[in-house]
């Protein structure tokens, strides 16, 4: 199965593409993770891409589209992947067709804005394996340590209130597009993000008709 999760910053596009490839054991792919990674360790992406991650803004679709297809070409994607956070413009949707990548489902985890902050500023993630938590929806068994692999989690630099609000001006501008985009191929599919995590995923794997 191949799945794209559609959504605002915050709005849980990780955590549910975590549970997703728990249960079907494919991989989440996740492109802001792997910016973040290639920042962590100064390699001459990471500081191409830095600068606009800082502000909020997204990474140049040359830069994010390459690293993408270097990704997808693994072999753990051979049996199908979630990518978690691209495409996120039309070119890139379009880049990914021109692949000639077959997506089975869209799945849109949507969030009223109003709740898309209070979110974010609890998010943490872990500096080791890019795993997300939140402080209350979804805290580390021991505070500040990654459940997976015993790192630190820590807040991300672009969750600050300042630059949360710019992200999601970017979403409506440049992502939000892509609902229609996908809408037209009858792919999409949406589920509201609810409070507890475990209902969300519920929901998700019933759209995704893997629910036991
Ligand atoms: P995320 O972890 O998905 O929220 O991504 C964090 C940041 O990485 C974004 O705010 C962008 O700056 C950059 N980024 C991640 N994925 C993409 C993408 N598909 N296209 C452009 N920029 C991206």
């Amino acid at each position: 199965m191949n799945l794209i999760l559609l959504g605002a910053p915050g709005a849980g596009k990780g955590t549910q593409a975590e549970a997703i490839s728990a249960k079907l054991g494919i991989p989440q792919i996740s492109t802001g993770n792997m910016l973040r990674e290639a920042v962590k360790n100064g390699t001459e992406l990471g500081l191409r891409a830095k600068a606009a991650m800082d502000s909020g803004d997204l990474v140049s679709d040359e830069i994010v589209i390459g690293i993408l297809k270097d990704r997808i070409a693994e072999p753990d994607a051979a049996n199908g992947f979630i990518l978690d956070g691209f495409p996120r413009t039309v070119a890139q949707a379009e880049a990914l067709d021109s692949m000639g990548v077959r997506i089975d489902t869209v799945l849109e985890v949507y969030v009223p804005d109003e709740r898309i902050c209070a979110r974010m500023s609890g998010r943490r993630v872990c500096e080791g394996c890019g795993a997300s938590y939140h402080i209350e929806y979804k805290p580390t068994t021991e505070p500040g340590i990654c459940d997976k692999c015993g790192c630190k989690t820590v807040q991300r630099a672009d969750d600050s209130p300042e630059t949360v609000l710019s992200r999601l001006e970017v979403y409506k501008e440049k992502t939000a597009p892509l609902k229609d985009y996908y809408a037209q191929t009858g792919k999409l599919v949406t589920v509201t993000g609810q409070e507890e995590v475990a209902d969300t995923t519920k929901l998700v794997f019933e759209a995704l008709g893997i629910a036991d």
